[in-house]
C-alpha cells in the first residue's frame, strides 16, 4: 500500500472542518480534508450565527457572502392569547461591541456550502466518501488509514485535526473524554414552510416539505 504526505490532515468536512481548512488554507498551510459522508449536509441544524463568528469570517474575507446568504433578525416578538407580550430589538443589540451587531440566521447546510465554495476557490477540494479507519502517533508524523469508498490509503500527516463531530474517531483513539449529559426528553426539529397567520388561540399553518 503506498503512502503519501500532507501537513494537516482534516477529519471531517462540517463546519469546524472547513473553517480550519479555509484558514489554515489563507496562511499557506498545505491540507487534506476528507468526510465519510458522500456529500455535505442539507439541514438546517444550526441557525445562529454569533457575531464573533462573523469577526473570523471578515478576517479570512468571506463575510459578505456569508451575510447576503442568510437573514438579519429584526425582532423577537412573544405572542399570547392576551395579545403581543413582548418585542425584543435585535437588530443592533451589540453596537460599540461588534461591526455585526445584530442577530443573525443562517442555517448551517448553506453556511457549510458558503465555505465550502471558498475551500475550492482556494484550490481544495473536500475528499467525500473517506473515512478515517485507524490512527498512530508516531512521534514526528501520525500515520493514519483511510478508507476511500472501501479502498484503504495510508497518509502520513505532521497533524491530524479531529473535526469529525460528536463520535469523533480522532477523540476515541485519543481517549479524550467528552464529559456532559444527554436530555431524557426526546426532541425533533423539522425543516418545513408554514403559511397562515398567528392566532390568539395560537397558530393556524398549513406545513409543507422545505425544499
Ligand atoms: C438536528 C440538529 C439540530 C441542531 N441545532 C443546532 C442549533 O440550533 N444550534 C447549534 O449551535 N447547533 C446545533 N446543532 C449542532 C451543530 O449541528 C453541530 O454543533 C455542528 O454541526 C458541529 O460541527 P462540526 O464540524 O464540529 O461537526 P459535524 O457537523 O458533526 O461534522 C463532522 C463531520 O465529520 C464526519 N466524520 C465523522 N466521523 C468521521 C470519520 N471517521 N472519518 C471521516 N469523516 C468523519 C461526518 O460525516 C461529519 O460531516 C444541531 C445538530 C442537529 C443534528
Amino acid at each position: 500500500m503506498s503512502m503519501s504526505k500532507t501537513k494537516v490532515l482534516i477529519a471531517g468536512a462540517g463546519p469546524t472542518g472547513l473553517t480550519l481548512a479555509l484558514w489554515l488554507t489563507r496562511l499557506g498551510v498545505p491540507v487534506r480534508i476528507f468526510d465519510k459522508a458522500a456529500a455535505p449536509g442539507e439541514t438546517s441544524r444550526a441557525l445562529a450565527v454569533q457575531a464573533r463568528t462573523l469577526e473570523f469570517h471578515r478576517q479570512i474575507g468571506i463575510v459578505d457572502d456569508v451575510l447576503a446568504a442568510g437573514v438579519r433578525l429584526e425582532r423577537l416578538t412573544l405572542h399570547t392569547p392576551a395579545g403581543v407580550a413582548a418585542r425584543l430589538p435585535l437588530s443592533d443589540f451589540g453596537r460599540g461591541i461588534s461591526l455585526y451587531s445584530f442577530a443573525f440566521a443562517l442555517p448551517q447546510d448553506i453556511h457549510e456550502r458558503v465555505l465550502i465554495t471558498h475551500l475550492e476557490r482556494a484550490g481544495v477540494e473536500v475528499e467525500r466518501g473517506t473515512e478515517l479507519v485507524a490512527f498512530q502517533d508516531k512521534g514526528e508524523a501520525v500515520i493514519a488509514t483511510l478508507s476511500r469508498d472501501g479502498r484503504p490509503e495510508t497518509v502520513s500527516a505532521a497533524y491530524l485535526a479531529g473535526c469529525d463531530g460528536a463520535r469523533s474517531a480522532v477523540r476515541h483513539g485519543l481517549n479524550i473524554g467528552f464529559p456532559g449529559g444527554t436530555y431524557e426528553q426526546s426532541f425533533y426539529v423539522a425543516d418545513v414552510k408554514g403559511s397562515g397567520e398567528i392566532t390568539p388561540n395560537g397558530m393556524d399553518t398549513t406545513i409543507s416539505s422545505y425544499g
